[in-house]
């Protein structure tokens, strides 16, 4: 089955602002039904939809907590009902919990599991059987490269991310026969809230190891999932594309 953008209906978690927002304004440029996703209702939200609705994209939002599975599942017949069957998932809705090993709470470690993980398992088993039944489907998942590298303060947020990149692996070579692709975009530094609150010394010691010099923006890590989005790409699955700058090779 082949599969034009502008036929695409694309789900991307934690799409209110940051990254997730950037990937699916991208997708509804080029003409996709886009279901914005976000943890709640917020002023950020509803602003997020109201500059979609106003551009004249083709949107619905639906706020619900990607650890919760019943919620997920609600989303999806929402979507169902109002687009149809999903083409595309972005799993990019996550949060960090950041403390050193020794004084991490079980309930930070959980946190970050819960939605970066779980939610990641959730999202993606609630969208794969249609998408195996109509032989095309695209299944990207926003890890990092501290998934691949580690880093001090981040056990939690390192095991997620590197569980996200394990779980991809295992999943395309489940569902590659069916059209199905599965694979990763691990973002390095780029410039969004979660990194905004991040002392400057530590941004700029970032920055020393940055081949091009520069962090990355979200529309860095849109063009990427779009690449993999694009029905061209149907040979590529089970991938690690990082987009760092060359950070981490
Ligand atoms: P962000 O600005 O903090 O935005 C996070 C998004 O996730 C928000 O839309 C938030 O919704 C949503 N979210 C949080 N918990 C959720 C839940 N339980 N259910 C549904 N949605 C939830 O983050 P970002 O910097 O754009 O990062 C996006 C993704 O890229 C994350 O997975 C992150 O780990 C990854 N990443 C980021 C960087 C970076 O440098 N920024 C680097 C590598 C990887 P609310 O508005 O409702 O809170």
């Amino acid at each position: 089955m082949t599969m034009k953008m502008n036929e695409m209906n694309v789900l991307v978690t934690g799409a209110s602002r940051g990254i997730g927002k950037r990937i699916a304004e991208a997708f509804a440029l080029s003409g996709a039904n886009v279901v914005l996703n976000a943890s709640r209702e917020s002023e950020h939200f509803s602003n997020t939809l109201k500059e979609f609705e106003s551009a004249g994209y083709s949107v619905m939002a639906y706020a619900c907590d990607v650890s919760d599975p019943d919620a997920v599942s609600s989303m999806i017949k929402a979507i169902n009902e109002r687009f149809g069957n999903i083409h595309v998932l972005v799993n990019n809705a996550g949060i960090t919990r950041d403390m050193l090993l020794m004084r991490m709470s079980e309930a930070e470690w959980d946190d970050v599991l819960d939605i970066n993980l779980k939610g990641t398992f959730n999202c993606t088993k609630a969208c794969v059987r249609p998408m195996m039944k109509q032989g095309f489907g695209r299944i990207i998942n926003i890890s990092s490269v501290v998934g691949l590298t580690g880093n001090p303060g981040q056990a939690n947020y390192a095991a997620s991310k590197a569980g996200m990149i394990g779980f991809t692996k295992a999943v395309a070579k489940e569902i590659g026969k069916k059209g199905v692709t599965c694979n990763v975009v691990a973002p390095g530094f780029i410039e969004s809230d979660m990194t905004g609150v991040l002392p400057e010394d530590i941004k700029a010691k970032y920055l020393e190891n940055i081949a091009v010099g520069r962090f990355g923006t979200a529309d860095d890590v849109a063009n990427a999932v779009l690449f993999l989005a694009n029905e061209n790409s149907s040979f590529i699955t089970g991938q690690v594309l990082t987009v760092d700058g060359g950070m981490v090779m």
